[in-house]
């Protein structure tokens, strides 16, 4: 068996509870062993005498043990142990709290490495809980350590003692997945060079130049995937459309189009009258219009006879979205496909799908289904793009013959992330919102406001205004969550709003009644709809004026932000009340961006700086695998230059077949594995 694929109990040292601990971490084999790197390192290799040692440093302080450790009783959970030791230029007192292995640890007059904070207390120098070993070792001290990301009863000196041990076992034999020719000719060092470097550095330099090879590596890997994935992103289009089409529809709009709506129109335009097959991601806030830009394009393609088709992330949304096409198309031209048709429906609208019968076809996730055949599918468009895996969008171009690709989103996404999800995309930017919007005002409250709150909902009610009330849910604890907004729902109707009609709408119920209740809400004979979240994305009721967050520390910034979209969306003022427990340090200034602008692209990028990359725009949301090493933040140039990689290697070996792409094939593969449930590369 290739070491890679050993599993790790084939390490010295490595027993069945060690093994327990390190599959915790997701560390199986050997492998993954290797590429389980190091949080940071740490420079602990300059040797300091203890006469030179000043208050606050940290140092590696090599010294002799000049008694046993004293236990001192504090109390009663809280033992002392102090050992004083000298070098030649002076001594210093190691101190531990409730550690008895220190008793026994040390034999008197022997050397030892210490390495830890100094503090100097009534002039004498101590250190409290170094960390201490064999002078010879240098595992733990007078080097450059690795500090892991650990779990919970493994600490960092048995995992830097197995990652040595896997190290020393493993390294000289690992097969290099980058070819000789890509890493000559990006400089990238060798893999088992740099396996070593990532753990245990001699210099600091070592470790940069292992860590950039590993995230070219990664990101290499990752591009290759997903070009595998995307379907031919620079195909020529080869019938132009012709886009006079263009005023026509603008004279059907009720509104006319703000200026950045008109530049991104004319950018869609300028694509798809063009040589090029059209790749763009329209952002913009939420509320900036974006639908009637996709209607705008979906018309063209009509006119010139063609079909398109808008994918949207629920049904919700997708049937809002044929509501406003009925606006700008006869009714006989569009189709409707989402889950929650008949079987009779469905069969309908394959055929007329099939037939190109419908030109104009919304509808969600069903649209990519196998059974559904296009004719002349010409442009896709998907809505709120970022609640969709890479596959599904691909899915869906792929259902025509390179169409051109239109993609909306309301969260602005990082470049590197966009460029490995969409490749070479343009972006259109909607950096403007229509006339007469009001910033909506926004109130971080807490349960002493209850009863203001409800007079306030009492108060816009009797003005014939609607209300949303949101509450969280999450999978974790789904039962408690619906439990909770069912009991708000029945209090708000029976105690709070008896006159009003107060309903609840949640993910678990049937699609159609969904529909049937956010229908009602639309046409007002719903006043207060209580929800989990599953009208965050797209819905449009003007007359609802007042949104409720329940539980707000819940939700992400960008979440909350999508949220309070759903209101300040007709003429009236709107307000967003954003309840909240506790007094979390971080939750109070979420809540207080959120408080303080209205601008989507700002609370993202708070979100972000709040949140860290990690968390915000889980890439998993993405159907992509985790990135390991790579920030898709700040590695953007490493990203470019793996992406030429990616794509020269490619062109030089489609499936990867040839002797110097193997282990590169299989790497891939695994990367993918765990998101596509197979091999991507076959
Ligand atoms: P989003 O960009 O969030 O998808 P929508 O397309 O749903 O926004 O538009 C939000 C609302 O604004 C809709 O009711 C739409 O009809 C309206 N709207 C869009 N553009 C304009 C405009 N230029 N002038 C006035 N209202 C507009
Ligand atoms: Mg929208």
């Amino acid at each position: 068996m290739y070491i890679f694929d050993q599993p790790i109990t084939t390490l010295k040292g490595v027993g069945e509870s060690r093994q327990k601990l390190l599959s915790k971490l997701k560390i199986k084999t050997i492998g993954d062993l290797l590429y389980f790197f190091p949080r940071y390192i740490e420079d602990r290799s300059v040797t300091m005498p203890i006469f030179s040692l000043t208050d606050g440093a940290r140092a590696t302080v090599r010294a002799t043990v000049v008694s046993k450790p004293s236990r001192l009783k504090i109390r009663n959970n809280l033992t002392l142990y102090t050992m004083p030791v000298k070098d030649s230029s002076g001594t210093m007192h190691l101190t531990w709290y409730n550690n008895k292995y220190i008793e026994n640890a040390f034999t008197v007059g022997r050397e030892y490495n210490f390495y830890g904070k100094v503090e100097i207390k009534y002039g004498k120098k101590q250190m409290e809980n170094p960390t201490y070993e064999a002078v010879d070792n240098n595992l733990h001290t007078g080097r450059i350590v690795p500090v892991y990301p650990l779990t919970e009863n493994l600490p960092q000196k048995t995992m830097r003692l197995i990652a040595r041990e896997c190290i020393d076992k493993a390294v000289s034999s690992i097969n290099d997945p980058i070819p000789l020719y890509v890493r000559k000719k990006y400089g990238l060092c060798e893999i088992n060079y740099a396996l070593s470097s990532i753990h245990f550095p001699e210099t600091k330099e070592d470790y940069s130049i292992a860590r950039h090879r590993f995230v070219f590596e990664e990101l290499l890997m990752l591009q290759m995937g997903m070009l595998h994935i995307k379907t031919a992103k620079t195909a020529v289009n080869l019938r132009p459309v012709n886009t006079s089409f263009k005023d026509e529809f603008i004279k059907k709009i009720s509104f006319s189009l703000t200026g950045a709506q008109n530049r991104v129109l004319d950018e869609i335009c300028s694509d798809i009258s063009s040589e090029k097959v059209m790749n763009r991601l329209v952002q913009g806030d939420v509320g900036s219009g974006k639908t009637v830009l996709a209607f705008a394009a979906m018309y063209i393609a009509q006119k010139n006879g063609r079909q398109s088709v808008l994918m949207a992330p629920t049904e919700v949304l997708a049937n809002q979205h044929y509501k406003t096409a009925l606006e700008y198309f006869d009714e006989s031209d569009i189709q409707l496909l989402t889950g929650s048709l008949t079987a009779a429906e469905k069969k309908a609208a394959y055929e007329n799908i099939k037939s190109g019968k419908a030109k104009i076809i919304i509808g969600t996730h069903a649209l990519i289904e196998n059974k559904v055949e296009y004719s002349d599918l010409s442009l896709v468009i998907t809505d709120e793009q970022h609640r969709f895996g890479v596959r599904q969008r691909a899915m869906l171009a792929e259902k025509g013959d390179s169409p051109h690709i239109l993609i909306m989103s309301a969260t602005p996404i990082p470049r590197t992330l966009s460029l490995i999800i969409y490749g070479e995309l343009d972006v259109s930017v909607v950096d403007e919102l229509p006339p007469g919007r009001q910033k909506v005002d926004t109130f971080a409250v807490d349960e002493s406001m209850r009863q203001r709150i409800n007079a306030f909902m009492r108060k816009n009610l009797a003005q014939g205004r609607q209300i949303y009330v949101i509450c969280p849910l999450i999978e974790e604890s789904e039962k408690m969550d619906l439990k909770a907004a069912k009991s708000l729902a029945d209090h708000l109707q029976n105690d709070v709003l008896p006159d009003y009609s107060v309903r609840l709408l949640h993910g678990k119920m049937k699609a159609s009644e969904k529909n049937q209740i956010m229908n009602d809400f639309a046409s007002g004979k719903i006043n207060v709809l209580v929800s989990t979240t599953v009208i965050e994305v797209g819905m449009n009721v003007p007359n609802a004026t007042v949104m409720i967050i329940e539980n707000a520390e819940r939700f992400g910034l960008s979440q909350l932000h999508q949220i309070r979209g759903r209101v300040g969306r007709g003429a009236e003022k709107s307000y967003c009340i954003m309840f909240s427990e506790g007094e979390g340090n971080n939750t109070k200034k979420r809540l207080d961006v959120m408080t303080k602008t209205n601008d989507g692209f700002e609370i993202a990028k708070r979100d972000l700086e709040l949140r860290g990359p990690g968390d915000f725009l889980g890439t998993r949301q993405h159907g992509m695998p985790e990135l390991n090493v790579a920030d898709i933040f700040t590695d953007f140039e490493t990203m470019k230059l793996a992406r030429n990689a990616a794509e020269e290697i490619l062109a030089k070996d489609p499936d990867l077949s040839s002797e110097e792409h193997i282990f590169l094939k299989l790497r891939i593969n695994r990367m993918f594995e765990g998101v596509l449930g197979g091999n991507i590369i076959g």
